[in-house]
């Protein structure tokens, strides 16, 4: 019976040079879909608690969804794995090429495990898997180690994905750049990549993807692509990419300004899709496949950093490096982003860094180094910061490498005041201090703070939930909203769908593209009940590696400090407010009250998973 899925998993142990093709579970398919769900049930069986992230017992896992390199519009590809930032679960999405690569040379998902003796890189062509020396490649950044490979492979067309000289350092934030601008941002899974010696992936494919039903397949993606076109979120996407976001957070008092202090930017017309068309945008471009194309390639044209090729500069990196750092000039934040894609390291974790390190410095608690005036709205000292931390260079550059958690906790006196984080991953750019159910999120996202798995602001601003009045400022009705928005996010990134699709892609033609092309029983709810099996997996992993309840909180600056600007003046997400959502939150989940998912819950979603917590 024809469908979606290769059936087949490619493991290559690094140790010994040696790989073997895994069947995939009929039962992993039913129970976990893919990406997302197949990534956390490897991870959840091959990861002992206290295993260090960065040694050859933790897999790096690149997973496919059923869906990815089928004409199904936005899907993506997905890395997982045990995170160096936080030491609990990693999932890191990226879009491009590379993924329907994998499906192309016949796999659903590459899983590595071992470490190299010494640098190398992994070839996959179709059915041949060699793994080759790459002394020659370490120390360059991601884009060169791209070029080289590909000349040295005589193939312009294959695809690629590398980590820079960041993920070689194993700074526990560094990325994984797929072909020349698709990262797998967040969380360090390039640090992982580095831990194993491992340059890069290539890899080549010229296998078709068969569906099960193509007629009914056909159908439903012709209904997917309507439901594009039709959504006016969706069009905001493809005129402007997420760069039409920052004048929407600066009106709603959620943009980070000076490390999250401030709400609002006065300048920060100069850093959306206006200031970025007007400086860098010269075209449109997509992830493969994609009818979105929310991207913009661009270059700086004029000015000190001309001559700059650049993506757009989405949301979170230029809010962060950007607005948060008080830097308002585009080509400037271009430029910062720009050489932390080239060093292969996060630039939302660096913009959270860098502007927790200038506010330190203007409280008198870190030294400016030598030379450099340390403060807000210097784009030399950004730029000598991201030097200095992607080669762990001078003190602060070590100190700074290790994670705003960490950097924070050997600073002495208040430095941990100053820390925005939430179990060590460094805030998105939504504060949310003015929509408490976006705290909530924060609070209880698997790797740690993260808009990405809920996103309740806009219903929060939109005043609804379900037909429900909901109080942004308020505590109340925030967890189910938000149980809700994490299984139904968790569900859907099984398929390794691009979020921006879900804006005008319902559930229900998800599952009909799902059930066409695998043959799969799929309904509206098959995503959301997948979504919460994963969620409690991955909670009873996060519990195992060592997460408590107390960590499930907000960084002091969002519960302490009241928003001095914007619409929510005034307003902070207080510990009784955080008390009150975390144990509704619990509840409704089926956990007791220090977070630890109950028996009965476990059992309902069939999960078993045998850990120090049972
Ligand atoms: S919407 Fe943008 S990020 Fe998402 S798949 Fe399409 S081009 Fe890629």
């Amino acid at each position: 019976m024809s469908s979606a899925y290769t059936n087949k998993l490619m493991m290559i142990d690094l140790s010994h040079a040696s790989f073997e093709i895994l069947p995939v579970p009929d039962a992993l398919k039913t129970n976990f879909i893919g990406g997302k769900g197949f990534g956390a049930k490897l991870l959840c069986d091959m990861v002992s608690p206290g295993t260090d992230p960065l040694s050859k017992d933790n897999p790096l896992i690149f997973m496919t969804g059923p869906l990815t390199g089928t004409m199904a519009p936005a899907m993506r590809g997905c890395v997982v794995t045990k995170s160096p930032l936080t030491g609990i679960f990693l999932d890191s999405y990226f879009g491009g090429s590379f993924s329907p690569e994998i499906k192309y040379a016949g796999y659903d998902g590459i899983i590595i495990k071992g470490q190299a003796k010494k640098p190398v890189f992994i070839w996959i062509n179709d059915d041949h898997v060699e793994i080759r020396d790459a002394r020659h490649l370490w120390g360059t950044n991601t884009l060169e180690a791209n070029r080289l490979i590909k000349t040295e492979l005589k193939d312009k067309t294959i695809k690629i994905a590398t980590i820079g000289q960041a993920g070689e350092a194993r700074i526990p934030f560094a990325l994984i750049c797929g072909e020349y601008n698709r990262q797998a941002g967040r969380g360090g899974a390039g640090a992982v990549m580095g831990s194993k010696n491992l340059k890069a992936i290539a890899i080549k494919g010229t296998k078709p993807v068969l569906v099960h039903d193509p007629q009914r397949f056909i159908t439903a993606c012709a209904r997917a692509f309507k439901e594009l076109e039709e959504s006016p979120d969706v069009e905001s996407f493809r005129q402007a990419g997420t760069a039409a976001s920052v004048e929407f957070a600066n009106e709603t008092g959620l943009l980070p300004h000076k490390n999250y202090q401030n709400g609002t930017f006065s300048k920060a017309s100069d850093l959306g899709d206006k200031g970025q068309s007007k400086h860098l945008w010269l075209g449109s471009s997509a992830c493969m496949g994609c009818p979105i194309r929310c991207s913009k390639i661009g270059a700086v044209r004029t000015g000190k950093y001309k001559g700059i090729i650049t993506d757009i500069i989405e949301y979170e990196s230029v809010a962060l490096m950007g607005a948060n750092l008080d830097i308002s000039d585009i080509r400037a934040v271009a430029h910062l982003v720009k050489l932390c894609d080239l060093y292969g390291m996060d630039s939302m974790s660096t913009g959270n860094i860098i502007g927790f390190a200038m506010e330190a410095c203007e409280k008198g608690l870190i030294p400016s180094p030598k030379g450099i005036d340390l403060k807000f709205g210097n784009v030399a000292a950004a730029e000598h910061l991201i030097h200095a931390i992607a080669n762990k260079k001078g003190e602060l550059g070590k100190l700074l490498s290790q994670g705003v958690q960490k950097a924070a906790q050997k600073i002495a006196g208040t430095a941990e005041e100053l820390a925005v984080h939430t179990k060590g991953l460094e805030a998105p750019a939504w504060g949310p201090r003015g929509v408490s159910g976006m705290g909530l999120a924060y609070m209880t996202t698997d790797r740690g703070g993260c808009h990405q798995r809920g996103f309740p602001v806009s219903y929060e601003l939109s005043g609804e939930w379900e037909g429900h009045p909901l109080d942004p400022l308020s505590p109340e009705d925030k967890a189910q909203m938000v149980v809700a928005l994490q299984n139904y996010s968790a569900g859907r990134d099984t398929l390794v769908n691009c979020d921006f699709g879900s804006y005008g892609i319902p559930a229900d033609t998800y599952a009909e593209l799902l059930s066409a092309a695998t043959g799969q029983k799929a309904d509206t709810n098959t995503l959301m009940e997948t979504g919460e099996r994963i969620w409690n997996l991955v909670r009873y992993f996060n519990l195992a590696q060592g997460l408590t309840a107390q960590k499930d909180i907000l960084p002091r600056r969002f519960v302490e400090e009241p928003l001095p600007d914007g619409p929510s003046k005034g307003h902070r997400i207080s510990r009784d407010d955080m008390d009150y959502m975390r144990q509704e939150y619990y509840q409704l989940r089926g956990w007791n009250k220090k977070g630890v998912p109950l028996d009965k819950t476990l059992n309902r979603l069939g999960i078993k998973y045998v850990g120090p917590h049972q």
